[in-house]
């Protein structure tokens, strides 16, 4: 990765409040953050299967399955696939804004919902993506888009900004690296992850791997 800043940006007006209504709402439900990760690197390679069938200079999935690899050292998490990846602008757009409800919508479906209700809400208003902040105090994605050589790392700690840069990435897909928080140590434990995986993520059909420490 090349760490040279090229550029900041400021959230979509919405996705403050947002970030803010996740990470405070959905507290004791944080273990989802994993489903919504592990369900958006599913439909990454889902879609990368899909556009090679028709678009000859796209090349399949060369192995096909989601990595997960936590570090205790480092405090970060790492859900990697080889999906379709995202450009730059796709990183701006689907990762710096509210493309579909409204924060409003949400908050008031929040509101009505009972606590056991309130997983599901995140995934149907499609803003599982912030809910990695909900056990993690910084973010960063570096993704290449299949077809292209470039990658970018966007980065953010949920307040307000993210940034891009310029980055490298040996193959086509997305590494989401999260900076776990020190009250969220526990996945970083294999054995944690593996019990969220088996509750939430039983549904999706490619191969889940989850390293033992930092390998
Ligand atoms: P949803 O999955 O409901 O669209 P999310 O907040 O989970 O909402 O993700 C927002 C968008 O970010 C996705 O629709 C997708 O375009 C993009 N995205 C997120 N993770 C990945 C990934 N691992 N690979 C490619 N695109 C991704
Ligand atoms: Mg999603």
């Amino acid at each position: 990765m090349n760490d040279t800043v090229l550029e900041q940006h400021a959230f979509g007006a919405e996705v403050g409040r947002l970030l803010d209504l996740v990470v405070h709402s959905l507290y004791s439900e944080r273990e989802i953050f994993l489903r919504e990760l592990v369900a958006n690197a599913a439909d990454a390679v889902d879609r990368r299967r899909f556009e090679s069938l028709t678009d000859s200079n796209l090349a399949p999935p060369a192995e096909a399955k989601i990595r997960i690899v936590p570090d205790k050292q480092a405090s970060t998490l790492l859900i990697a696939d080889d999906g379709i990846g995202m450009t730059r602008q796709e990183m701006i757009d689907n990762l710096g804004t509210i493309a579909r409800s409204g924060t409003r919508a949400f908050a008031q479906s929040l509101a009505d919902s009972k606590p056991e209700d309130r997983p599901s809400l995140i995934g149907q208003f499609g803003v599982g993506f912030y809910s990695a902040f909900m056990v993690a105090d910084r973010v960063e994605v570096t993704s290449r888009k299949a077809g292209s050589e470039e990658a970018f790392t966007w980065a953010s700690d949920g307040a307000g900004e993210f940034t891009l840069a310029h980055a490298t990435r040996e193959s086509p897909g997305t590494d989401v690296v999260l900076h776990i928080k020190s009250d969220a140590t526990e996945y970083l434990e294999p054995m944690r992850l593996e019990t969220v995986i088996r509750k939430w993520a039983d549904h999706i059909t490619l191969p889940i791997t989850v390293a033992q420490d930092g390998k």
